[in-house]
């Protein structure tokens, strides 16, 4: 049985630096949950996309669209988070360009208000937790493993000691998984934070060394997360265990538009096979469900839909959020995001 549908937000950033030099003009409007996009070469052609959110940032808070960090967390991110507390495994990953702001979503900055769906949504998982400590029958317990994938390989991000790339394999009872990837059990959303500045850092200089971007790698937060029950008329304990995965994935630009050639080409081509299977596999979940049929479900075809199998399909509960950069420069990966996003409704 499928889960329940994706959903799904679209979300425009501010203007940076570069296209307000250029002088760039806004191709993209929003109204409720209508987000329509403008030709710059044909103003009068317009297309219009039905999202769960369209979410607008570079204007006033009167806006009506506007959305901040929490804004976007609270209807996103609690709302999978609530899920994880029902016994699902949830995903939720941000789709785009590089720079269209998928990290600003999912990690944020560090300033106050600026952080972004990851650490809000740990912080709430252990305000949650420590709300309903009360129960002296409940027990819980958080453990987090933090990845990178490129060009198909898998690296620890929180043991970068371990420099090698780590297997893919699959168990027989709980499905695919990373061989020696570090879990680390954590308490308080501060061991979170720790966590995931020394993952971060790791990340970049990893890129660095590889004289490559983190853009063109997937980033996958994972927690898991046990509720356990004890009841007392019968003497047994009853666990409900739930993977949460948050991923920054790599930015969806083709390669043949940034005039990559050998190994840039190939690793384009690697990180376009992760993202177009991801495309593949949410559609044809999309489509499972609408239809309500059987249907050959590509997991296998690339390692990011492969670990993320049991995040997806079954007894899960996805959502995504599309970045979008609001400049009619960047026109054709603007649309190309909205088809990828539309595709998985
Ligand atoms: P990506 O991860 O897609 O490459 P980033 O998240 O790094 O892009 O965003 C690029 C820049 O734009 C960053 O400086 C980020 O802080 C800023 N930015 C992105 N989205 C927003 C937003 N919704 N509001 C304000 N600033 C944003």
């Amino acid at each position: 049985m499928a889960g329940a549908s994706v959903k799904v937000a679209v979300r425009v950033r501010p203007f940076n630096s570069r296209e307000i030099g250029k002088e760039s003009k806004c191709i993209i409007q929003m109204s409720g949950n209508t987000t329509t996009i403008l030709n710059p070469k044909q103003p009068k052609e317009n297309k219009s996309f039905n999202f769960d959110f369209s979410y607008w940032s570079h204007t006033t808070p009167e806006d009506l669209n506007y959305a901040s960090q929490m804004q976007v967390y609270k209807d996103i991110g609690e709302e999978m988070l609530l899920h994880a507390f029902e016994g699902y495994n949830v995903c939720i990953f941000a789709y785009g360009q590089t720079g269209a702001g998928k990290s600003y979503t999912m990690m944020g900055r560090q300033e106050k208000d600026q952080e972004g769906i990851i650490p809000l949504m740990c912080e709430d998982l252990f305000t949650k937790i420590n709300d309903s400590n009360n129960d002296n029958n409940m027990s819980y317990s958080v453990e987090v493993s933090y990845m990178e994938i490129y060009c198909e390989r898998v690296r620890d991000l929180l043991n970068p000691k371990n420099k090698g790339n780590l297997r893919v394999r699959e168990h027989p009872l709980l499905g695919p998984y990373v061989e020696d990837l570090s879990k680390l059990a954590v308490t308080s959303y501060n061991d979170i934070q720790d966590l995931m500045d020394s993952g971060n850092k790791a990340r970049t200089v990893a890129a660095t060394n590889m004289n490559e971007t983190s853009s063109r790698s997937h980033a996958v937060f994972n927690i898991i997360f046990t509720q356990k029950k004890y009841d007392m008329e019968t003497d047994n304990t009853s666990e409900k265990v739930s993977k949460i995965s948050l991923v920054d994935l790599a930015g969806s630009e083709r390669a043949d538009s940034t005039g990559a050639k050998g190994t840039r080409l190939k690793e384009g081509a690697n990180i376009n096979k992760s993202l177009t299977t991801l495309g593949k596999v949410i559609s044809a979940l999309a489509e499972v469900k609408k239809k309500k049929v059987e249907s050959f479900i590509p997991y296998r075809d690339s390692v990011l839909t492969w670990l993320l199998r049991e995040n997806l399909g079954g007894n899960s509960r996805t959502a995504m959020v599309a970045a979008l950069s609001p400049a009619d420069i960047n026109y054709d990966e603007t649309l190309s995001t909205l088809r990828y996003a539309d595709r998985a409704k």
